[in-house]
């Protein structure tokens, strides 16, 4: 075949796919329209999760009739006038290639009005070609309808995801813009129900509420506005306080300038300064805006805008760390305790506990209470641990105890988290979970596709005495929980099982995550005070478990400190 010119049609839809991946694309530009147009309220409807129809409509400056043929041409922008421009991008678009990109691949129809003039235009393509133009009453801004996406790129079309899926994602989408621009109104609707809904008065946190739910969002820590030493790298934002965490990363989300970027730079960073505060795989909440001048960060590295490159990565790295670092090491309530000059020793942890374990007896256990000397030795068997007796706690976090040999410094939350646990497994092997009604059903709001995936999972979840019931698209209404979390907050814990209920995962493994997570939420925290007779209840209970050494996580439940290791740190030796 010889060479030769594609035609223009062709060239636009290969084109197009750069741009144009799935619905979520196409909103994502149609906001950053409205957006850059200024506008204070945008909506966003979908039909079938978009493969239908998409419209998004704006009160933004509109586009005057006799600039709207060119707005559908290809490098057709206002927003950039010289190659000088493109080394400091303040708008959001800047290619001219949103809309041509989008009429290639669906049928568009566009009404639009300049807020003061006396009439609007209506325009509609087909193909990419503008096929009819008229004047048209309409409200002043702008409203984009594309409909039929992919209807003539079956390559494409195949490889969308269920009208659910991709409605989901969208919602994802728009939480974000919404994060980033709280003084804009977002509405989002799918299929005619409301999906999001946002305040639009400026308040971060509002927004944050309505994404990640009420409670989360009032437990947020402000990161106060902090400058990098040379002034140029701006941080700011919300985080999680260390006793809220989420199972995944979907609670992190970074701004810079204003722009929604996935950059594992700040991930890490953000990582680095959570180090000692979260648990292993555990992950904050936190939303954070990086100002960073527009000559240091390139947003032209990816057609879709999702990543950036920083001239200065160090500065920006080190700005954002250290503002998270500082906000979270003043507002923690647990000093960082230092056993300075003396190594305590964890006792060997005992071999990885299976569920299956638990359905032995465990009254032999409980034979040891209050017994005497010879019970105490008789405990020292494998993965056992001595009688002891409680002394006192210390910062809130770890009691005290003396046992036949030294020192027992026990972690709190770890030991309670071990009760619980052996105590829900054994409840649901025996398909008799306690549960604790709620006096008030809760609602716990959920990305649609985790509510669908809780809802599958009904049975399962009411076997640890879950109840719940389908509120919504985006929400579910629980009824009940398990009694040993009765105290925690019924939505965090939801979602984090939904979470994990989404993996896939076999049986006893899931069995024994989802009651790890449980007895998490359930346990006592670190922080708080116990009375002497609430330590002590719990210290025999945590001797009488299976494998009292760790946590389900495999954390050690206790430290010891051998009398002869005191001995020696004190020269008595
Ligand atoms: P870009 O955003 O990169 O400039 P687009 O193809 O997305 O390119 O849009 C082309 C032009 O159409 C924009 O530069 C802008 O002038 C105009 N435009 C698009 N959407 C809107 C809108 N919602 N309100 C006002 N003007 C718009
Ligand atoms: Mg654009």
């Amino acid at each position: 075949m010889s060479i030769r010119v594609l035609p223009p049609a062709v060239a636009a839809k290969i084109a197009a796919g750069e741009v144009v991946e799935r619905p979520a694309s196409v909103v994502k530009e149609l906001v950053e329209n409205s957006l850059d147009a200024g506008s204070t309220r945008i909506t966003v409807e979908l039909r079938q999760g978009g493969r239908d129809l998409i419209r998004v409509t704006d009160n933004g400056c509109g586009i005057p009739a006799n600039e709207m043929a060119l707005a559908f041409e290809r490098h057709a922008t206002s927003k950039l006038s010289s190659e000088e421009e493109l080394g400091a991008i303040a708008t959001m678009g800047f290619r001219g290639e949103a809309l041509p990109s989008i009429a290639a691949v669906a049928r568009v129809t566009m009404a639009t009005r300049e807020p003061g003039s006396e009439a609007g235009t209506l325009a509609q393509l087909r193909g990419g070609r503008l096929v009819g133009q008229r004047v048209h009453a309409c409200a002043e801004g702008t409203s984009v309808t594309v409909e039929g996406l992919f209807q003539e790129v079956p390559a494409r079309r195949k490889y969308l995801k269920s009208p659910a899926a991709e409605a989901a994602r969208i919602h994802t989408l728009v939480s974000h813009y919404a994060m980033a621009y709280p003084h804009v109104q977002f509405t989002l609707l799918s299929d005619g129900r409301p999906l999001l809904l946002t305040p639009g008065q400026g308040s971060l946190r509002d927004v944050v509420a309505v994404v990640h739910g009420a409670e989360t969002a009032a437990s947020l820590l402000p990161v106060a506005p902090h400058e990098s030493p040379d002034g140029e790298v701006r941080v700011e934002g919300l985080i999680s306080p260390p006793g809220v965490s989420r199972p995944n990363r979907a609670g992190i989300a970074f701004f810079v300038n204003r722009r929604w970027v996935q950059s594992p730079l700040l991930m890490f960073s953000l990582q680095e300064a959570y180090q000692g505060f979260l648990m292993e795989r555990r992950h904050p909440v936190a939303v954070l805006f990086l100002s960073v001048p527009l000559h240091e960060v390139d947003v032209n590295v990816h057609p879709a805008k999702v990543e950036v490159r920083f001239l200065k990565e160090g500065e920006v790295f080190g700005a954002l760390q250290r503002a998270v670092r500082r906000t979270l090491v003043e507002a923690s309530p647990v000093p960082e305790a230092r056993l300075e000059g003396i190594s305590p020793r964890a006792l060997a942890p005992a071999p990885t506990p299976t569920p299956l374990r638990l359905s032995l007896p465990v009254e032999e256990a409980q034979a040891g209470e209050g017994g005497g000397l010879t019970a105490q030795e008789e405990r020292r068997g494998e993965g056992r641990v001595p009688l002891l007796r409680v002394v006192g706690q210390v910062g809130g976090v770890y009691i005290v105890a003396e046992g036949p040999d030294g020192m027992y410094l026990i972690d709190q939350h770890a030991a309670h988290e071990r009760v619980l646990f052996e105590r829900v497994l054994k409840q649901c092997q025996a398909r008799s979970p306690e549960r604790q009604g709620l006096l008030e059903p809760a609602t716990v709001h959920l990305p649609p596709e985790q509510a669908r995936v809780a809802l599958e999972h009904r049975e399962l979840l009411e076997g640890y005495g879950f109840l719940i019931e389908p509120f919504g698209e985006a929400a579910l209404l629980l009824r009940a929980v398990p009694s040993v979390a009765r105290g925690a907050n019924p939505s965090e814990m939801l979602s984090e099982l939904v979470v994990m209920l989404a993996r896939d995962r076999a049986g006893a493994d899931r069995e024994y995550a989802i009651a790890a997570s449980i007895a998490c939420h359930g346990a006592v925290r670190a922080g708080m005070a116990l009375e002497q007779r609430e330590m002590v209840s719990l210290v025999r209970e945590m001797e009488a478990t299976d494998s009292p050494r760790t946590c389900p996580h495999g954390r050690p439940t206790m430290l010891h400190l051998s009398a002869s290791h005191l001995d020696r740190q004190f020269g008595r030796r």
